[in-house]
């Protein structure tokens, strides 16, 4: 009959609240932004740290990858080993190509040439200093 058939689906339409929709997550969503931004930054580090590995101490200069938050960034930096090892002497000094500095993550700790190295605050701190790829060596 007809009208059994539509109280079934009304039945299965009964209310249930999906995942995207939770009002809690939501709320962490910008903390959630900056972890991932710093975690990106991270990242980078990593790169470069492979980069120096592979690099011989004393020549003129390397290119180095910019460690700024936007994961699509290919911008290169060119460091002297001295350079290089100067920001890495702290867990939350980054080195970035110039204008990729993001004010809510970090500030500006020193201007050269084409890069400016910051320092990070804030969570993207701990996140960089939990992430220190130097941590075990000191
Ligand atoms: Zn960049």
């Amino acid at each position: 009959m007809r009208r059994a058939k539509y109280d079934k689906s009304v039945a299965i339409q009964g209310s249930q609240v999906c995942d995207c929709c939770d009002p809690v997550r939501q709320q962490t969503v910008e903390s959630e932004s900056q972890e991932r931004l710093a975690r990106n930054e991270a990242f980078f580090r990593q790169v470069n740290e492979r980069i120096n590995d592979v690099s011989v101490p004393g020549d003129d200069g390397h290119q180095f990858l910019c460690e700024c938050a936007d994961p699509g960034c290919t911008e290169r930096i060119i460091l002297t080993t001295a350079e290089y090892e100067w920001v890495r002497a702290k867990p939350t000094r980054f080195v970035l190509a110039r204008g990729h500095v993001a004010p809510e993550l970090e500030h500006v700790v020193e201007r050269e040439g084409d890069h400016v190295v910051v320092e990070k605050s804030g969570i993207a701190a701990r996140i960089a200093t939990k992430l220190n790829p130097r941590a075990a060596e000191t």
